[in-house]
Parts: C-alpha cells; structure tokens; sequence
C-alpha cells in the first residue's frame, strides 16, 4: 500500500494553510436521538441563530428528516441524514437512499461516522461508494475519519488517517464538494476532546493530502468532532486549520449548541 509522503508536521511547523473565505461550519450529530417533540428543539435551535456567522447543519435521525425540513423551511439552518445506502433503491431492508434523503429534505449526509465504521462494520471501500452516491444526489457528504485510542498509542494515527482519506474519497471525487470531520474515536461522548497539538497536527495531515489530491481546489471544510461543548468551542474552533466543528452531545440542548454556534461567529 503505497501512501503519499506526508510528515505529520507540529502545531509549530504545520504549514500555513489559506482558509476558504467561507463561514465555519457548525454541525449537530443527534445520533438516535429525538422524537417529534425535539422538533422544538431545532426550531429554537434555527430562530435563536438566524444572524449566526457560521453553516448550521442538524443530523437528526431519519424519522425527523421530513418534519425538521418543513418546520425549518426558510431558515439558514440545513438538514442532513446520518448515512445513506450506495443505491438509489431496491431490495435493502431497513436501508435508506441519498435520493431519499433529498427528497425528504436533506443537502447534507455524514459518512463513515466510527459508529457506523465500528458498530456496522463499515469499510472505507463502502464509505468511498457512499460519497458517491451522496454526491450523486445532490448531497454534501461530511466524510469522518479518526483513529481508535489503540492506534493512537501503536504510533499510528497518521497511517490510519491517511488510509481512511485515501480509501473513503472515491477515485472520481473531483471537486470539493465534500467536508471532512477528524473525529478521534477515544474522544467521542467522553468528555475528553483531544489535545490542541493533537488536532492540530491530524488537521496538518489532512490538509496535506488535500493539497496532494486536489492541487488548486479550494479546499473542503475541515471539522473537529470529540467532546466539543459550550465551554471548550471558542478555543477549539481558533485553532490552526479548523473550519467547524462536529458536535454530538451537545447538540441536543439549544442552549448548548448555540453557544457553539455563538463561538463560531
Ligand atoms: C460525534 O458523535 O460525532 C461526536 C462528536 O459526539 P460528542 O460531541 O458527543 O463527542
């Protein structure tokens, strides 16, 4: 397996990268979480932020999709599913499609979330043909990468996540009309976010096979997702190559996730 040349870089020597001159991007995952009355939730959510500097996204679970695209209808707040089938329809019992999450609403789609990686068994041959089908629907994917506490301590991160870019981005993705979220998987709904040189130096890596595989293109949002909270976003949304964040937990309560989205702006 042949990987480009990449040093990890530090937070010291990470190369100075030129941020797209678009908003950040403030991401709520809810995860299997919420029934009709989290609509509430959402609504409060997109009233509460209507002169927010940032592209607010809300990941509800699929049941939610349809309502929270009528209840938001007009808002700056977009929709988007937790993940998508690679076909458009057929024989796939309990399966959603891209198309159908178009249809209900959505303009954004997470892929290869760890939960569906590790949980699901999720390979990144799959989240590859995923983006695909995501773009081929109109969808943004926010692709998600991230290494286990395990590879963390083995040495390995800068592998991992270069094999996971590498094998999750579909050979034919052209454009950067995708967003990547670096989630370390140990610092997901533990309380724990990761160091700043850790993140900055995985947002280094990043960056650098971007600018490797789409030389000139603007590059994509790159998000940070682990434990983000009211308290630490001001902090982890100024560091170095972060262009949003991915926030589960927090995200649940409107107060919480607005003051997120407040220390986006
Ligand atoms: C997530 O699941 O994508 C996530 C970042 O969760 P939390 O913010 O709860 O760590």
């Amino acid at each position: 397996m042949n990987l480009p040349k990449i040093s990890t870089g530090t937070a010291q020597s990470a190369e100075r990268v030129h941020m797209p001159q678009t908003l950040p991007m403030i991401a709520g995952n809810w995860k299997m979480n919420g029934l009709k009355a989290s609509l509430e939730v959402a609504t409060a959510i997109a009233a509460a932020s209507a002169e927010a500097r940032a592209d607010v996204v809300i990941f509800p679970p699929f049941t939610l999709i349809g309502q929270m695209a009528e209840a938001l209808k007009g808002s700056h707040v977009s929709i988007g599913g937790q993940d998508c089938h690679t076909e458009t329809h057929g024989a796939y019992t309990g399966d959603i499609s891209a198309a159908m999450l178009a249809d209900m609403g959505a303009s954004h789609v997470l892929l290869g979330h760890s939960e569906r990686r590790l949980v699901h068994g999720e390979a990144c041959a799959l989240v590859a043909r995923k983006v695909q089908a995501a773009l081929k629907a109109g969808l943004e994917p926010v692709i998600c990468i991230g290494e286990t506490l395990e590879q963390r301590l083995s040495g390995l991160t800068t592998d991992v996540l270069l094999n996971q870019l590498r094998d999750s981005l579909p050979d034919d993705l052209e454009t950067a009309s995708f967003h990547i979220a670096y989630e370390p998987v140990w610092a997901i709904g533990t309380g724990h976010s990761a160091s700043d040189e850790q993140i900055i130096e995985a947002v280094a890596v990043i960056r650098k096979f971007l600018s490797h595989r789409f030389a000139g293109a603007p590059h994509p949002h790159i998000l940070y997702g682990g434990s983000v909270n009211a308290e630490n976003a001001g902090h982890l949304l100024g560091l170095e190559g972060i262009g949003g964040a991915l926030v589960g937990g927090a995200s649940l309560k409107a107060e919480s996730f607005l003051k997120i989205i407040e220390a986006a702006g």
